[in-house]
């Protein structure tokens, strides 16, 4: 199978390269920068969509990068560098003479009202409540294929909890305070935590790339299909900090306040932080993926190895 990746070359893109060139599949990247195995955005506009079977969207500017502060260009370039690659990767495929059998957008759970007690499974209704939420539904809407495509393309969305995994993500910035025994809780700690293991997130898109299509979309089975991209375990970030002290072997004795988190990373993204949701990933249970770290213990086993 042949795979278009958009931000192939980040911390998810890595993984699911590695694993897709295992399973014997041909990845190319699309990124800001030119290079063996990889097309530029600017080339795609101009020569379309490269022939393949599966295309996939990972580009955005982090939205934890430690060398910005948070303002307006920084909030300006997190909604372009994923809308607007989304968007590119959406004409293109509805452009293309051959168009692939399945598109993976990976989004976000900031679309899901944080609260320490409602439970979010893919069906629960949500409208958009604060900027992450406003940015989750101008990203999956920018995905959206013409009516035209839907019975030969099959468009998934996979809106993944924070991806753990040790090159990469909350774990890469946490590490070395936890090490260093600096680490704790942040805020409160009751905030659920989602997560995943970047493994799993990269399993659950080889997993959709290669499943052979369903059914044509019906009103129980929408297109695109949802799937949250978290473990099925639900757990708190009291519980992530306290497994992720244990398996480094040390102490976790400094929780960090919220309104400390609120001034240093501004309020509107502290909250992917001090808030959180119960997300439950029914769909992608039924679907028949099998994690491979369902529980922190052994995701966090598996990174700090
Ligand atoms: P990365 O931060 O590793 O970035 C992925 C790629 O995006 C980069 O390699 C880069 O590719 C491209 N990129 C970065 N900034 C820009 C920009 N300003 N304009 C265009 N492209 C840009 O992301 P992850 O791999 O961690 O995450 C993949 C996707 O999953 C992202 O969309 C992210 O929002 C989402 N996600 C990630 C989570 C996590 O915990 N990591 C949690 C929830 C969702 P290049 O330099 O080659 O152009």
């Amino acid at each position: 199978m042949k795979v278009v990746v958009g931000g192939g070359s980040g911390f998810v893109g890595r993984e699911l390269t590695r694993l897709l060139k295992s399973k014997g599949h041909e990845v190319t990247v699309v990124s800001r920068q030119p290079g063996p195995g990889k097309i530029t955005w600017s080339e795609l506009e101009s020569s379309g969509l490269p022939a393949c079977d599966g295309a996939v969207n990972l580009a955005g500017e982090n939205l934890m990068n430690p060398l910005r502060w948070w303002n307006e260009s920084y909030k300006k370039d997190l909604f372009s560098s994923r809308i607007d690659t989304t968007k590119a990767l959406s004409s293109a495929i509805a452009a293309a003479s051959s168009p692939p059998r399945s598109w993976v957008l990976v989004s976000g759970v900031a679309c899901y009202q944080p609260s320490l007690t409602q439970q979010y499974t893919e069906d629960s209704p949500w409208t958009p409540f604060d900027l992450l939420s406003r940015l989750v539904q101008e990203w999956e809407a920018a995905a959206q294929l013409p009516e035209s495509l839907v019975q030969t393309t099959r468009q998934v969305v996979i809106r993944p909890g924070a991806v753990l995994g040790r090159d990469g993500g909350a774990i890469k910035q946490m590490w070395l305070p936890f090490w260093l025994g600096v680490g704790g809780t942040l805020g409160s700690g009751r905030q659920p935590f989602p997560w995943i293991h970047v493994a799993d997130l990269a399993g659950m898109i080889a997993h959709f790339l290669e499943s052979p299509p369903e059914a044509p979309p019906t009103s129980s089975s929408p297109s695109p299909q949802v799937y949250n991209g978290v473990a099925p375990a639900l757990n708190t970030n009291h519980d992530f900090t306290k497994e992720f002290g244990r398996v480094l072997r040390r102490p976790t004795l400094f929780p960090v306040p919220a309104f400390v988190m609120n001034a240093t990373l501004g309020a509107e993204r502290a909250v992917v932080m001090t808030q959180g949701q119960k997300v439950i990933p029914k769909r992608t249970l039924e679907a028949g993926y099998q994690y491979q770290y369902p529980d922190l213990s052994s995701a966090l086993k598996e990174i700090v190895g």
